[in-house]
């Protein structure tokens, strides 16, 4: 370790770790501190995408998805099996197994492009001073031309319903169940709690949600948010909307909820219950007195277009500042930053960020709703193909979802692409592409498909867009 770097990169996680990569590729002498630390009292780096999010809930989907069809499609493909049976520790031992290849590849690359990645806690001093604190509780005092905040977010906490690591967890508790909870509650129907809804359900749990707002998933596409609601209804997950939860109490054999919707007051009562209501940036002891970094009424950094925060040279990524809390974005700004730094170009398209969530079926988006583009006035064409006459759909015995195309009247430019069904958030990079390349809906139908693939729902609601589909009804 040394006094002095180029760049000092707080925070390990998909929005830190590439921009001190990228920094490193500049010839930029860099550290990289994180203080992330496991149950086991490990310390990884990787942040909670790989560590406690993205990552491990993937791994257990995909087992959670084989357990449903293996119990329910199988004798469907004429293959009979016995009784399948859950062996929970060996798949929660193939995911830790998974994490901790990827979080190993993360040093293994942090070293082989010469980074000092120091496992403890940075804090901002005032003049581009970080205070390093090792794992021994010994403070170093490095300075850095440059700083890249990139500390992400942790779980919000409701107050009547107190995290207790057992009963009552957050997104990574639910990770780590050692047993499947006969019932389990989950609060807020957003990203997080249809995904560990969608997986213990796979797995067997009685899943309940309870989400405080009327309508599931504001922020997708109406007529997707309303195919996902009748998906997961048909999967057994109880949704309830409406529902504001106002208290919890944890006892030894289960959860006692309380919450209270349009008809009055409820009780629920659960095995386990996990809490899913948001994240906010994680900026605890971070910033010292006389930085000059401002942090905005929600604890955001404050940055412009460029991640510049208001500290001279003190830059801010990733989930720690506005924006959508996806680690993709949190990469590109990293990289975008790191090339800044070097006094090359760095730029990122806002507008063409993808969302994926990974239920099953999956949804994925990009670019505007139909209700954005309806509010922006401008005139526009749909093209919607359900996957139900797609070959490769019905091969995989995945036919349930639809493509949604939203293109402009007048210039036919793609304003954005909706999906809900199988491999969606693979699809979606097709969608992201072409908008990234300003593309119109005329390029898509003019693009070759391979067939028989799911992409060729895409194409042709590229094609319906303007009433061309050749397999759908065009209308
Ligand atoms: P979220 O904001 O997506 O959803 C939280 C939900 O909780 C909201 O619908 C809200 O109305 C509801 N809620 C809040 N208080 C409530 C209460 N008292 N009772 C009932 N419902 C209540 O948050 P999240 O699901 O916790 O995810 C956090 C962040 O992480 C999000 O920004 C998300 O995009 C990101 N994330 C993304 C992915 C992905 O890209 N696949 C995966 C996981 C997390």
């Amino acid at each position: 370790m040394k006094n002095e770097y180029d760049v000092i990169v707080i925070g390990g996680g998909p929005a830190g770790y590439p921009a001190a990569i990228r920094a490193a590729q500049h010839g930029r002498s860099v550290a990289c501190i994180d203080d992330w630390q496991n149950y086991d009292g490990s310390r990884a780096f990787g942040g909670t995408c790989l560590n406690a999010g993205c990552i491990p809930s993937k791994a257990l989907l995909e087992s959670s998805e084989l357990v449903h069809r293996a119990q329910h499609e199988f004798a469907t493909h004429g293959i009979s099996t016995g009784k399948v049976e859950v062996d929970l520790a060996a798949m929660q031992k193939r995911k830790a197994g998974i994490v901790k290849q990827l979080t190993g590849g993360i040093e293994m690359l942090l070293k082989s492009n010469r980074i000092d990645g120091l496992k403890g806690r940075g804090r901002l001093l005032p003049d581009n001073v970080v205070q390093y604190t090792d794992p021994d509780g010994k403070a170093h005092e490095l300075k850095a031309a440059h700083v890249v905040l990139a500390t992400g977010s942790t779980p919000i906490e409701i107050p009547a319903v107190k995290f207790d690591g057992e009963r009552i967890v957050d997104s990574w508790g639910a990770l780590e169940f050692d047993a499947v909870p006969e019932r389990l509650g989950v609060i807020g129907a957003g990203v997080i709690g249809l995904e560990l809804g969608s997986v213990w359900s796979r797995l067997g749990s009685e899943v309940t949600i309870l989400e405080a707002m009327d309508s599931l998933l504001p922020m997708a596409d109406e007529n997707i948010a309303r195919e996902a609601q009748k998906q997961f209804k048909r999967q057994g997950l109880d949704i309830r909307l409406g529902a504001k939860v106002t208290g919890a109490k944890a006892g030894k054999k289960g959860v006692s909820l309380s919450y209270e919707d349009g008809k009055g007051e409820h009780t629920l009562e659960v095995d386990r219950l996990i809490v899913c209501v948001g994240r906010r940036p994680y900026t605890e002891a971070l910033l010292e007195d006389g930085t000059g970094v401002e942090l905005d009424e929600r604890g955001f950094v404050v940055v412009d277009g460029h991640c510049r925060t208001s500290a001279k040279n003190v830059w801010a990524v990733g989930d720690v500042v506005r924006g959508p809390m996806l680690a993709h974005k949190g990469t590109e700004e990293g990289v975008m930053v790191a090339d800044l730094i070097a006094g090359e170009p760095g730029h990122v398209n806002y507008d063409v960020i993808p969302s994926v969530i990974y239920t099953a079926p999956e949804i994925a988006w990009v670019g505007q709703t139909e209700r954005e583009v309806k509010d922006s006035g401008r005139a526009y064409k749909i093209g919607t193909v359900p996957f139900a006459p797609n070959g490769r759909a019905k091969a995989l015995e995945q036919t349930a979802g639809m493509v949604k195309l939203i293109a402009a009247e007048d210039d036919d430019a793609i304003l954005g692409v909706h999906v809900i069904g199988p491999m969606a958030g693979e699809l979606i990079a097709e969608a992201v592409l072409a908008m990234e390349y300003q593309g119109c809906a005329e390029d898509l139908q003019r693009t070759v498909h391979a067939h028989p693939t799911l992409a060729e729902v895409l194409h042709e609601a590229a094609l319906a867009a303007d009433k061309r589909a050749i397999h759908a009804v065009n209308r």
